[in-house]
Order: structure tokens, then C-alpha cells, then sequence
């Protein structure tokens, strides 16, 4: 017998469920399911993204529909349009074999009499955006007063996007007598808020282990002087060459500003916010989906839509009014199981926030310095020489090698290397040779002093599969030392930096001696001391930048390469940054939108020499 079948679900579905191959129940399905079909009770299921909390809801809920009313009876709430039609898709092919059962999306940015008229016609099932609803419910184009079963689908992300207003205003037209369903990824508090208030003795359900909202995401700051603010958000980037990241401003004037600066400094950005019309922020967002967009400056309101997996980078520009919003904008990233970073650019006078929000957050921030200018060169180099040997090589090269090649006769191969990458490195050595630090000097502190503390760097990183908690982990399992004596742990490509109380610098060194992991050796050194915040160089020098770091470290270890291969997809002559998933599509690039609004058409141009 069928797994499925021993869970209750009738022929029709079966079948449905053979034609789309499903082969056996998910966790979640297999808990759910049973419960859902026998009982009319209020339940709170608990589960990761991409477990199958679709069909855990699904499934009971189209078998327990009358088809020959055609009342609504079902309504599922979910945070964004895209989830809406996912949603209604899969729904639809769950009841492929139910004749008469229809089922209705209903989301914004779309006509709202053509989505009256489908309900009209009769949907027995809605599922709709919050938003939307609330506004067809106060214009009586769905009467939504019969309903037996209400699902609040992702309640998490739902909160998280500022819905709670519209779900308690739609629920309060809904009968008393019915059951509610929440399912949730994570169950911070606001879920259980709403789970308090709007269920009786729900179910629960939780599958693996619950995921305490946003705890993979890490949060640091950083403190400028009010008027370095912008270099600072530059730097920020260029540290980290395969950024992904929503910027938050406080307004929509200061959004535009930020994006048009970037975008003149050549730059991937572009700028959403509400003065833009719905095409116009469509466009915005499909070209950051695409990655044509490295940066998103928004405000918080038009970035409550943003449903985008994978954003690498929250920067706050400048901190929100409200400390909830902090809440909101961090949550956009450390999604699907990944871990993120929330970067916060504070002046001095505004350091003082940092407290509240821990509270708030009830996560411990991170002090960073505004990376210097030689760190950055370090890292666009590395990034470079990964990309490039990461690169396929195109054969249709071979014809034009025998005259490249007479242009190089006589060069070593080591003499070749400098030369090919100094194409780009002066770029960056050029712009961040002299350039200042940027870090404000004084009493900014909001914590103690973290005392006497050294950097290390170690020749692992984000393509030996390390983020930040995992080498945290790795370092901290390694090195036999607690939660807390582990900081700073800061992943780039081929290799990372991180903090170690100094008393236990030597023991570092000693244990990274010969230390082998996945059959590579594992390099570790001492990159810088800092006791409290003195900081003491005291490397050799060269390359002559100016400001405390001067002369930390050098360039000419060699172990600090990516010795592996990389390469790089980009065909950009002054090396334009652009993301791995514009690699090969060579037209991308060049399209443009057609459209007036500056902020779009500059998302598809290149990275200027310029900065
Ligand atoms: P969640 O809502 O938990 O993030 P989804 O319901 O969107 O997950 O399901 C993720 C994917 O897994 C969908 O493509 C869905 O069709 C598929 N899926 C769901 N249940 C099963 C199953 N029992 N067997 C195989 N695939 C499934
Ligand atoms: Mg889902």
C-alpha cells in the first residue's frame, strides 16, 4: 500500500499525487495530513522551506471542500504575490480530478475587477496576499463570512513583511467557528502572538528543529563620521566583490540619492522606492532577481515586498526610526537555511542605538572597522585570480594565441601573472592607495574594550563551503574553545580572517601546524594584534598606503592564493563587477530596458572604471 493512502487521502488525490510523482509523504505530510482529514482542529506546523508544507495543508483542505457549494470555504494567506500563484498552481494539480473545485489567486498589482469576476463565478478556495484582501474584503468583493478553514501560509515571513494590521483586520470577518492552520518556517514571537489570539488549543507540529527566525544572520556595525557615511557604504561593497544586498535608507530622497551616486560611481544599484510606479519598481525587482542588480537601495516600505533567497548583505545606511523595522530589514537575508549578514553604518552619536536593538534582536552585535584600503585590494585580487581560474576556457581563443603569444615571448610565467593582473589590481590599488580610514576616532564605544585580541587568516573560505558559522564552528571545534572566544570570523573566497583572545595566539598557530582538512593543508597566521583598540602593525611594509593599517600586511604570500584555478565570467574591459549568473549570457548585459527611469537602464550598465 501506498504511503499516502495509509494517511487517508481519497482516490482522487491519490491519483493526482501519482501523476505529479509524488512517491512518499514529507515529514511535515505525514504528521499533518492525518490530523488535518480526521479532526476540524486549529494547528500550528512548524518546518523548513521546501519540506512541503503546501501539500501538508493542501491535500486536507481539497478533501474536505464541498464542490457542490460554491461558497468559499478556504482561504490561505500568504506573504507575497510570487507564493499566491505557486500556491494556486499546485493546488490546481492537486485537485486536477475534482470537478467543480476552483481555485482563486488573488494579489496586488493586478486588476482587481478581473480577480472580483473569478470569484463571482465561484472559488471555493482563495488564496490571497494580505494586502489585496483586505482591501476586496472592505470593497465587499468577497464575502469570505463562511469560511471553515483559514491557512496563515509562512506567518513568519508574513510578520516579517508588516501584514499583522491586515491579517487581524481580514480574520475579524471571518465566522468564530472554523479552523485556522498556521504554518511557519520559524516560530518567532510575533507568530506565537498571532497563535495566541487567533487559535483554540491548536496542534502543534514541528519537523527537524525549530529555527529561532533570523539567528543565522549576524549583525555588525561600523562607526563613521556622519559625512564618510557614503565611502564607508563603497567600501563595505568593494570588500566584498560578490555582494547581494538590499541598502536601506530612511527616505525616499536620500533612497535616490544613494542609488543615482552609486550608479554614477559605476556601480550595479538601483533605487526602489514608492515615488517609482508599479512598472517601474517591477522592472527594478526583476532585474535584482536576475542579479543584474548587485545593489537595492530601498526604502522600508517598497522593500516589504522583497521575497528575494540569497541576498548575501542587509546594509543599513542609516538606522530606522523604529527599532522593529531593524527586525524587518534583517530578516531579508539568512533566508532559506543560508546564513547573511546585517551591516549597520553608524555616526558616533547614533552608536548608542546598537544596545536597544540587541534587546530587541536578543542577538549580540559585532564592532567592525571599515575595511582599509589594502585589505580591499587584497580581496578584489583574490577574487579576481578565483574567477579567473574558475573560468572554461573557450577554445575559439586557440586561432588568436599563436599572435598573443608573440607578444609575451620571453616573459616568465610568474612575470605574465604580474602583468595580467595588475590590469586590474592598479585599478583598485590606484583608487584605495592613500585612501583614508574611515573609521571614526574616539570614544565610540558601546561595549568595553574587547581587550587584547589577534586577527588570523586562514587559507579556507566560501569555496571550501565555510560561512561565518560554519568556520566559527570548525574554528571553535578545532581549537577547543568556547562560543565567545572565536569573534570576528569574517568568510571570503579562498580564505578568511577571525579573531582569537592573543593569550591563545601561540596555541592557534601550534594546533594549525600540519593541519590537514579535507586533504589541504591548512595555513594559519597572524594578521594584526589589537589590544583594546590600539591597533600595533608592525609587518613589512609596501604598497604605501597611508592610515594605521600601513605596512600590516604584505602581498607576496604565497599562500594567500587561490593556488586551486578560478576564473572569472566576466567580459567586462575594466573590470566590471558583475554576478556569476550573468556569466555566458553575453546579451544581458547590453539590453536595454527602453525605459526613462535612470535607475533601471543604469542596472544593466557596467561597473566604470571610475569609482
Ligand atoms: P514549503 O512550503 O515547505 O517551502 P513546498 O510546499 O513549496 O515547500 O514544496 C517544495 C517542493 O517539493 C514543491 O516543488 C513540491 O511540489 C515538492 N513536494 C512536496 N511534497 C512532496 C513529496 N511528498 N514528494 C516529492 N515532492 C514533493
Ligand atoms: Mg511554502
Amino acid at each position: 500500500m501506498n504511503k499516502f493512502e495509509l494517511l487517508g487521502l481519497n482516490d482522487a488525490l491519490l491519483q493526482a499525487i501519482k501523476d505529479m510523482g509524488f512517491e512518499s509523504p514529507s515529514e511535515v505530510q505525514e504528521k499533518a495530513i492525518p490530523i488535518l482529514l480526521q479532526e476540524d482542529t486549529d494547528m500550528v506546523a512548524l518546518a523548513q522551506t521546501g519540506t512541503g508544507k503546501t501539500a501538508a495543508f493542501g491535500f486536507p483542505l481539497i478533501q474536505k471542500i464541498d464542490v457542490n457549494s460554491r461558497k468559499t470555504q478556504g482561504l490561505i494567506l500568504s506573504p507575497t504575490r510570487e507564493l499566491c500563484l505557486q500556491i494556486t498552481n499546485e493546488l490546481k494539480n492537486y485537485s486536477k480530478y475534482f470537478k467543480g473545485l476552483n481555485t482563486v489567486a488573488i494579489y496586488g498589482g493586478a486588476s482587481i475587477t478581473d480577480q472580483a469576476t473569478q470569484i463571482k463565478k465561484g472559488a471555493q478556495i482563495i488564496v490571497a496576499t494580505p494586502g489585496r484582501m483586505q482591501d476586496m474584503v472592505n470593497r465587499r468583493l468577497v464575502d469570505i463570512s463562511a469560511i471553515q478553514y483559514c491557512i496563515l501560509d509562512e506567518a513568519d515571513e508574513m510578520l516579517n513583511m508588516g501584514f499583522y494590521e491586515d491579517i487581524t483586520e481580514i480574520l475579524s470577518h471571518t465566522p468564530k467557528e472554523k479552523s485556522t492552520w498556521l504554518f511557519s518556517a520559524t516560530m518567532p514571537k510575533e507568530v506565537s502572538t498571532i497563535a495566541k489570539k487567533f487559535m483554540r488549543t491548536p496542534v502543534e507540529i514541528t519537523v527537524g528543529t525549530k529555527n529561532m527566525g533570523t539567528s543565522n544572520v549576524s549583525h555588525e556595525y561600523y562607526v563613521v563620521n556622519a559625512r564618510d557615511r557614503y565611502a564607508a557604504l563603497k567600501r563595505l561593497s568593494d570588500a566584498n566583490p560578490d555582494i547581494f544586498s538590499v541598502i536601506f535608507c530612511r527616505t525616499k530622497r536620500d533612497t535616490q540619492k544613494v542609488a543615482e551616486q552609486l550608479i554614477e560611481d559605476g556601480y550595479n544599484a538601483a533605487a526602489l522606492h514608492g515615488d517609482l510606479s508599479q512598472n517601474q519598481r517591477d522592472l527594478v525587482m526583476k532585474s535584482f532577481r536576475a542579479r543584474q542588480i548587485q545593489m537595492l537601495v530601498a526604502t522600508d516600505v517598497a522593500a516589504r515586498g522583497i521575497d528575494v533567497d540569497d541576498i548575501t548583505h542587509v546594509i543599513n545606511y542609516q538606522l530606522p526610526d523604529e527599532i522593529e523595522t531593524y527586525t524587518h530589514r534583517s530578516g531579508r537575508t539568512g533566508r532559506a537555511g543560508k546564513s547573511g549578514v546585517s551591516m549597520v553604518i553608524v555616526s558616533k552619536s547614533e552608536a548608542r542605538k546598537i544596545k536597544g536593538i540587541e534587546r530587541i534582536i536578543g542577538q549580540a552585535f559585532e564592532r567592525k572597522d571599515i575595511p582599509d584600503g589594502r585589505e580591499i585590494c587584497e580581496v578584489q585580487l583574490f577574487h579576481l585570480a578565483n574567477e579567473i581560474s574558475k573560468t572554461e576556457i573557450n577554445h575559439e581563443i586557440d586561432k588568436y594565441l599563436p599572435s598573443i603569444a608573440e607578444l609575451f615571448e620571453g616573459l616568465t610565467k610568474e612575470e605574465l601573472l604580474k602583468k595580467f593582473f595588475s590590469v586590474e589590481f592598479t585599478r583598485f590599488f590606484n583608487y584605495y592607495n592613500n585612501a583614508q580610514d574611515l573609521n571614526a576616532k574616539g570614544s565610540t564605544e558601546v561595549y568595553e574594550d574587547e581587550g587584547d585580541s589577534t586577527r588570523f587568516f586562514i587559507n579556507v573560505g566560501a569555496k571550501d563551503d565555510f560561512d561565518w558559522m560554519s568556520l566559527k564552528d570548525f574554528l571553535k571545534a578545532t581549537l577547543d574553545l568556547g562560543r565567545d572566544d572565536v569573534n570576528r570570523v569574517e568568510v571570503k573566497d579562498s580564505f578568511s580572517f577571525f579573531n582569537v583572545d592573543s593569550s591563545k595566539a601561540e596555541d592557534v598557530i601550534k594546533i594549525f601546524q600540519d593541519f590537514k582538512h579535507n586533504g589541504r593543508h591548512i595555513n594559519v597566521e597572524i594578521t594584526k594584534k589589537s589590544a583594546g583598540k590600539e591597533r600595533s602593525g608592525g609587518r613589512k611594509g609596501g604598497g604605501g598606503f597611508k592610515g594605521r593599517d600601513k605596512g600590516e600586511r604584505s602581498f607576496d604570500k604565497p599562500s594567500r592564493g587561490g593556488d586551486k584555478g578560478r576564473r572569472r565570467s566576466s567580459d567586462a574591459p575594466s573590470g566590471g563587477r558583475r554576478s556569476s549568473s550573468d556569466a555566458g549570457s553575453g546579451g544581458r548585459q547590453g539590453k536595454k530596458s527602453g525605459g526613462r527611469n535612470s535607475s533601471i537602464e543604469s542596472s544593466i550598465k557596467r561597473r566604470r572604471s571610475k569609482k
